[in-house]
């Protein structure tokens, strides 16, 4: 056996050795590191009310490129490896690098309903400002890295999304320092063409430097019913009967472990626990939440319990879904509205659409990634559905631009004068773009 396949057969099949021995010490260093650091940076930057100088500096370091007539395009200069990603950008080494250190959360309007936040701030960061005073959003991404930049340029989705759509339908307001090194605000009323081309657009239409986020008033729990299924038809039939569910359901979200055994999840919030069914998942004993989820499979048994809502929030985040494997399988209903930009129905009304999300690689010798990805990429083309551009994409230009549609995009990269100064999106997410 080569080196490579000892590593998999490894990880695969003595993951727990890897987990104790490795991971978790590993993960606990990084964590006192990156918040030390995190706290550091907190501490020298955080200053909302210094965010127009922040703002300033952005614009300085845009306009000294355009000065310099720089021949590479520019790119956020964070590190590939703090974002929330497989794989490591290749672009990054080479372009000019914009620094953009914006950590803070700037107002929070609970007349109007919203929370106005810099890009480098995280979900964990959010959430955790929000719920202590009672407010949350409407759609948040379940893993506590995530950062509002990464959201809103990439894609974000949660349980909620079925009812709230994706991360970029509860923005109302981005502001952008864009190619000349001006700054745009755009919203459903003002730029509102850059304002639907900004999503998906993974850092190519300009530099995001605040978003305005819809809020929602937030309850301190959460209740979750399983429902475990036992053949396709059962958990297709359950998973549409509560996808569809008019009142109620505010989360829905299915976990498959094979192809005909899976559990569907619904949740609310609510203001109280029920006493006995209370269950703090975030704390670092607990069992991983997937795992805790499968034995309501094993036992054949419904079940009903209350969370904390950040716990909730945060179930998946202590063991990154589940990462090295392909099931279980995740799915997670979403609403896509009729809204001009690279992602709508084609049909050009409201759609439900399912994310299924597999984040692993098969252990199967015949494996071979890019013809079984471009097989996948095919069926969901042909089917009028969509990829998640943080998975590795095996797509030509072409294809990729018969999957988004780019009419809006291509006329706001030139209205601004994007050619030069960055990438087409393509570029930056196509799998040889990725290490
Ligand atoms: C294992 C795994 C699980 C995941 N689970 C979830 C999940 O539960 N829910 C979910 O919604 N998503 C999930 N994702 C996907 C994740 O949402 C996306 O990968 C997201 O884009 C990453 O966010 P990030 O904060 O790490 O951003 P980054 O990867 O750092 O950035 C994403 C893109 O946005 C651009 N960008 C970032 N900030 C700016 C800025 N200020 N100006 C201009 N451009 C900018 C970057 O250049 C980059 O192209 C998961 C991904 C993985 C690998």
């Amino acid at each position: 056996m080569a080196s490579t396949e000892w590593l998999e057969y490894i990880l695969l099949h003595y993951r727990w050795v890897v987990v104790v021995f490795f991971l978790l010490p590993a993960s606990l260093c990084f964590d006192v590191y990156y918040y030390t650091r995190s706290w550091i940076i907190f501490k020298l930057n955080s200053a909302p009310e210094h965010h127009e100088i922040r703002v300033k500096d952005v614009q300085r370091q845009v306009r000294e490129w355009n000065i310099n007539s720089e021949a590479v395009p520019m790119c956020t200069a964070r590190p590939g490896w703090q974002s929330i990603s497989f794989r490591e950008a290749a672009y990054k080494k080479a372009f000019h690098k914009i620094q953009i250190n914006m950590v803070d959360i700037l107002e929070i309007d609970t007349d109007e309903m919203t929370v106005r936040c810099e890009p480098l701030v995280t979900m964990g960061q959010l959430t955790h400002t929000l719920t202590e005073l009672g407010w949350t959003i409407p759609v948040v991404p379940e893993m506590d890295d995530l950062t509002i930049g990464g959201l809103v340029m990439g894609t974000g989705i949660e349980t909620s999304s079925h009812k709230m759509g994706l991360f970029q339908h509860i923005c109302v307001a981005y502001e952008l320092v864009v190619a000349d090194g001006s700054v745009l605000m755009c919203s459903e009323t003002e730029n509102r063409d850059l304002f639907y081309s900004v999503p998906w657009s993974y850092g190519t239409l300009g530099f995001l430097t605040a978003v305005k986020i819809k809020i929602i008033p937030a309850q301190r729990f959460v209740r979750v019913e399983y429902k475990p299924c036992y053949s396709l038809d059962d958990i297709v039939k359950t998973f549409t009967q509560e996808t569809t569910k008019v009142e109620g359901n505010q989360f829905v979200e299915g976990v498959m472990y094979s192809l005909h055994s899976g559990v569907v999840m619904t949740a609310n919030m609510c203001t109280a626990a029920h006493p006995g069914q209370l269950n703090k998942i975030g704390r670092w004993y607990k069992p991983w939440f997937f795992k805790h989820v499968e034995t309501y499979l094993i036992n054949h048994e419904t079940g009903v319990e209350y969370f904390p809502l950040r716990d909730y929030y945060h179930r998946h985040t202590r063991s990154i879904f589940w990462e090295i494997q392909i099931y279980p399988i995740w799915l997670c209903p979403f609403k896509l509205p009729a809204n001009p930009g690279m992602l709508h129905p084609l049909n050009g009304e409201e759609a439900v659409f399912i994310d299924i999300g597999t984040y692993g690689k098969p252990g199967v010798p015949s494996y071979e990634p890019t013809h079984t990805t471009r097989r996948i990429e095919k069926f969901v083309r042909k089917h009028k559905g969509f990829q998640m551009m943080y998975a590795d994409s095996y797509m030509t230009r072409e294809e990729y631009r018969e999957m988004f549609d780019h009419s809006l995009y291509d006329k706001m990269r030139k209205k601004l004068h994007c050619e030069r100064a960055f990438p087409e999106v393509y570029d930056k997410v196509n799998r040889k773009a990725r290490i």
